[in-house]
């Protein structure tokens, strides 16, 4: 009997040990990817993808796997309420060469709020996120919903970022196949489409966009560098 207990014991032992390697070596292969470090040409067509609402524990390092895969830089609108217990997959984002936006605390209408309110789901966002990455200066703010008022505009430090095309991810309930209509439809250069990086739907979208955007001529670029080329163009 205590021979048996004494197998059993070693053999939960050794799966336990096995299972922990796995998971070491998961995250640590993660981790060691270089940047996506993508050369853009101004004189080419190019189209920022961004994903908002994240970070997801489940689909954000979905989606990262494929931009990955397909060497594709992007920009996320975190909200800074999501960010905590996900440390690590925030510092892949920013690792991997993609671009962090704020998407605010806790993702309120802010044409709702006061002054002093809007500032502080701004700031409370930046501080969240300095935390995880200190040296990370945000640069854009995309405002929940798309709503905002001249008062958000004045009190917000950073520049406003819409989008030009709504992929409609987050009305799908079920079928890629609308999303990669709308956007394979309505890009054009120089625009800004619209993901969430929270449904099953969005993630199998991408694997169809992306690369027939690229056998389009088209090519990926953040928000920072989207911005760039035109102020240069
Ligand atoms: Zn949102």
């Amino acid at each position: 009997m205590r021979r048996k207990n004494l197998l059993f014991g070693t053999t939960v032992c050794l799966v336990i040990f096995a299972v922990v390697v796995w998971l070491f070596s998961q995250i640590n292969a993660r981790i060691r990817r270089d940047a996506i470090l993508e050369q853009v040409d101004p004189q080419q067509p190019m189209v920022a993808l961004t994903f908002d609402d994240g970070p997801n524990v489940r689909y954000t390092p979905q989606i990262l796997d494929i931009l990955y895969e397909t060497q594709t830089p992007a920009t996320f609108f975190l909200i800074g309420e999501k960010l905590a217990g996900q440390e690590l997959l925030v510092k892949e984002i920013a690792s991997s060469g993609h671009e962090i936006g704020n998407h605010t605390y806790s993702h309120q209408n802010l044409a709702k709020l006061d002054c002093l309110e809007i500032r502080q789901e701004i700031q409370k966002m930046q501080e969240t996120l300095r935390n995880i990455l200190p040296d990370y200066t945000i640069r854009y703010l995309r405002p929940p919903y798309g709503s905002y008022t001249q008062e958000v505009e004045q009190t917000a430090d950073i520049p406003l970022v819409l989008w030009t095309v709504d992929s409609g991810d987050w009305e799908e309930k079920g079928d890629a196949q609308p999303i990669i209509q709308t956007v394979l439809e309505q890009i054009q250069n120089g625009g800004i489409v619209v993901f969430h990086d929270d449904n099953p739907y969005t993630v199998e979208a991408l694997q169809v966009i992306i690369p027939a955007l690229k056998e389009k001529g088209f090519q990926f670029v953040t928000i920072s560098q989207l911005y760039a080329c035109q102020k240069k163009g």
